[in-house]
């Protein structure tokens, strides 16, 4: 498969995307990277800059049919990978309609695109946020098996486009695969999401806005890590099958607080409290065996030592993310995620 192949990478000027492209570029130097992206205020196209002589960028929508279908043909793209979708849980209690717009209709569109076309394959990025709420108390792991219970207009809208790539996959053959992965953190996250807030408003001397609920727990996988798991499932996996991404390490939100002012030597006191944000969900966690025993995955960067390096990451890269404060439609105190 690796030879010769043509990747239509949708997102591809966002965090995760963007580091995707640069793996691919790195790992398969051989293949064609087509990155579509609309650009909302979370898009940043100065994150493909190092990697820009080797792929062609295309400003566009996901759920611009036409645009969609003649990018495919022009490139003769055989895998689609989508990541486009609005990621801000905080934004979507605002702004709902454009996370349904994007996630579930834009998903379909992309679908419906790529079945007229044809590719080889349709792989769909997903979150582990689509099962909702779990126990800190509970001993168990979401599986791929789990009912998808989302309680989030974003969560919600990520379901949504989930079905209709099963959906496709059922209907018309379309050879799809999805990844649901947990929290990722790493170089070009924007500024908006929990990690990257706290370091970037740290550097400043501002305060940690920390939801009231400090002992809400995520699973943190480092972007790499996910990327390393896309290849795999882009090689090997099953068509039709759900695969889950996951380290299997938690911390809460006043752990990332505190590992980010040690980290840069700076007092406790900086963390505050902001109200919580409606039906914030405790906890996910994955059980991620199936994509580990089956294709052999395993994360291979350490959470303490990719916090070090993440951090040091925005240390050094501040003329990255200086303009980017103030793009987020959320304010940056209240109702991050
Ligand atoms: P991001 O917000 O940094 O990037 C999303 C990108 O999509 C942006 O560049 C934006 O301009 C683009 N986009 C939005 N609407 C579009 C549209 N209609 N057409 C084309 N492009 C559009 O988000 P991210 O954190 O990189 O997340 C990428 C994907 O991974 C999303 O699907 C998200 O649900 C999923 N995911 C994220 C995490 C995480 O922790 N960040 C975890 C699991 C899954």
């Amino acid at each position: 498969r690796h030879t010769m192949s043509t990747l239509l990478v949708t997102g591809a000027a966002g965090f995760i995307g963007s580091n995707f492209v640069r793996y691919w570029r790195t790992r398969h130097p051989e293949d064609a990277v087509v990155a579509l992206d609309a650009l909302t205020y979370a898009g940043c196209r100065e994150n493909l800059a190092d990697v820009a002589d080797r792929v062609t960028f295309v400003h566009g929508d996901i759920r611009d049919q036409e645009l969609v279908e003649s990018v495919l043909r022009e490139h003769s793209v055989d895998v689609v990978v989508n990541f486009a979708a609005e990621s801000h849980n905080s934004l979507a209690i605002i702004r709902p309609g454009e996370f349904f717009a994007t996630n579930v209709m834009g998903t379909q569109t992309l679908l419906e695109a790529a079945r007229t076309v044809g590719v080889a394959r349709f792989h769909q990025i997903s979150t582990c946020e689509v099962y909702g709420d779990m126990d800190l108390n509970d001993p168990g792991a979401f599986t791929e098996d789990s009912p998808y219970l989302p309680r989030t207009p974003y969560n919600a809208a990520k379901a949504g486009g989930d079905h209709a790539v099963r959906a496709y996959g059922f209907t018309y053959n379309l050879p799809v695969t999805i990844t649901n992965c947990s929290n990722n953190y790493g170089p070009y996250q924007f500024p908006e999401k929990v990690i990257p807030l706290f370091v970037t408003r740290a550097l400043q001397g501002e305060s940690l806005p920390m939801y009231a609920s400090t002992t809400n727990r995520r699973e943190w996988l480092h972007v790499m890590d996910h990327c390393r798991a896309i290849d795999a499932v882009l090689d090997r996996g099953r068509l039709g099958e759900t695969y889950h991404v996951g380290s299997g390490v938690e911390a809460d939100i006043e752990t990332i607080a505190d590992t980010v002012l040690a980290e840069l030597g700076l007092p406790a006191s900086l963390k505050t409290i902001v109200p919580d944000r409606p039906s914030h969900d405790r906890r996910y966690l994955l059980d991620s065996t199936k994509l580990r025993t089956e294709l052999g995955w395993t994360p291979l960067i350490d959470f303490a030592e990719g916090m070090r390096s993440t951090i040091a990451w925005y240390k050094e890269n501040e003329a990255w993310w200086r303009p980017l404060l103030g793009r987020s439609p959320v304010s940056e105190t209240a109702w991050t995620s």
